[in-house]
């Protein structure tokens, strides 16, 4: 066992304890002030040179004053419990059996903070290892409704010049370096009303645009794959229309669609895809967009857009990742990809900002009743993290 590993596992009790404590406080997406000050408190407490939180909500705690910048984002909303009596384990106790944290958020993604911030406890202990660079623990707000959101906010609005990102979202300790992007679009068709008693007269616009609906299909069957990502996709999710009355011809039809997104596919190609069928010759295609309001209040606007990103398995961040990795587990680490999106959104898709992932816990428990986070990955994860700062700085990145 490495000097490391020993000394991470000297922090078993203490965030093991802390992830319980996240997970004793609810934070559904949009209200995360409870956990961001708890998680301040603690940054505080284990003598970060900086904590505090940005206009959107997002914590940020600072080690080190180095030129290069590593953010490690983990967030700190979740999402429902659906049916309480569904769960083996109060989903607010944080119950410990077996080794393994059980809760809401325990797997996505409060392990990931708690371990973010020991690690962090860890990097001023050691001295960064004598790396010069700055670490941002970050926890992020409302990544499952608005994935990149936050993130984007963060690395554009509130830190500057940031070199590399490092998401917490599980990934059973393995290194991640992409994942699908997904988009939406709402295509239209207007037509021209008139009395249903003489559909003649007008201009039917669903059935204008149900020919296009059946095209939608066979475009999906012919989208392209990747190696890594694996396929697109494309499917219609909903339809409406506007009628004067049920006995008035439609004069406006919508369909919705999903859109998975995967290598080369951005959002201009697969608009352009729609646009090319032959039923949407008439159709206009949006993406449509909402306002987001953070629990303090901040307001964005969001385009339903959400970039692939693939990091090249040779990157100097996906080597510092293995190498990391190598030291925090003893053997070099897989890697993979999310079948779920993440906040990697906007860090590489659409910042282009060099991203990869580490995370405790497995993607299959995520979302689940099951929700849980083996202790053993929490101490991993911080040797992990601990050991990215000088892995990176071996790799040059930043310089
Ligand atoms: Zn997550």
């Amino acid at each position: 066992m490495t000097e490391l590993v020993d000394a991470a596992l000297r922090y078993r009790d203490d965030v093991t304890q802390f992830v319980r404590d996240l997970v004793a406080i609810p934070s559904f997406s949009g209200e995360e002030g409870d956990v961001a000050r708890r998680i301040v408190a603690e940054m505080n407490a284990l003598g970060f040179s900086e904590a505090s939180t940005d206009a959107m909500g997002n914590v940020v705690g600072r080690i080190g004053d180095g030129p290069t910048k590593i953010v490690l984002d983990a967030h700190m909303d979740t999402v429902g419990v659906g049916d309480p009596g569904a769960w083996a384990h109060d989903p607010f106790t944080g119950k410990v059996a077996d080794g393994v944290v059980h809760g809401r958020g325990a797997s996505d993604n409060k392990g990931a903070i708690a371990s973010h911030v020991y690690a962090g406890a860890l990097m001023q202990e050691r001295g960064l290892d004598g790396a010069d660079v700055t670490v941002y623990v970050v926890g992020t707000v409302m990544e499952e409704s608005f994935d990149g959101l936050a993130l984007g906010y963060l690395l554009t609005e509130t830190l500057e010049g940031v070199d590399a990102v490092v998401l917490g979202e599980c990934t059973d300790l393995a290194v991640y370096r992409g994942h699908r992007g997904r988009m939406e679009m709402r295509t239209t068709i207007k037509g021209k009303s008139a009395h249903a008693s003489a559909p003649e007269r007008g201009d039917n616009a669903i059935s204008a645009i149900a020919p296009l609906v059946s095209e939608i299909d066979d475009l999906h069957n012919r989208l392209g794959s990747d190696d890594f990502l694996g396929k697109g996709s494309l499917a219609a999710t909903n339809i409406e229309c506007t009628t004067a009355s049920l006995n008035a011809i439609p004069d406006s039809c919508t369909i919705h669609l999903d859109r998975r997104l995967t290598f080369g596919d951005t959002l201009e190609s697969a608009k352009a895809e729609i646009a090319a069928l032959p039923s949407a010759a008439r159709a206009s295609i949006e993406v449509p967009s909402a306002t987001v309001t953070s629990y303090t209040g901040h307001q964005l606007e969001m385009d339903a857009y959400f970039p692939t990103w693939v990091l090249d398995e040779d990157h100097p961040l996906v080597r510092a990742g293995l190498d990391a990795g190598t030291m925090a587990l003893g053997s070099a680490p897989a890697t993979g990809k999310w079948t779920f999106s993440t906040n990697g959104v906007s860090s590489a898709g659409r910042l282009g900002i060099p991203t990869i992932g580490f995370g405790p816990s497995e993607e299959k428990w995520a979302h689940t009743v099951l929700d849980q986070c083996p202790i053993d990955h929490l101490v991993a994860s911080i040797a992990f993290y601990a050991a990215l700062p000088a892995a990176i700085e071996r790799q040059g990145i930043g310089r």
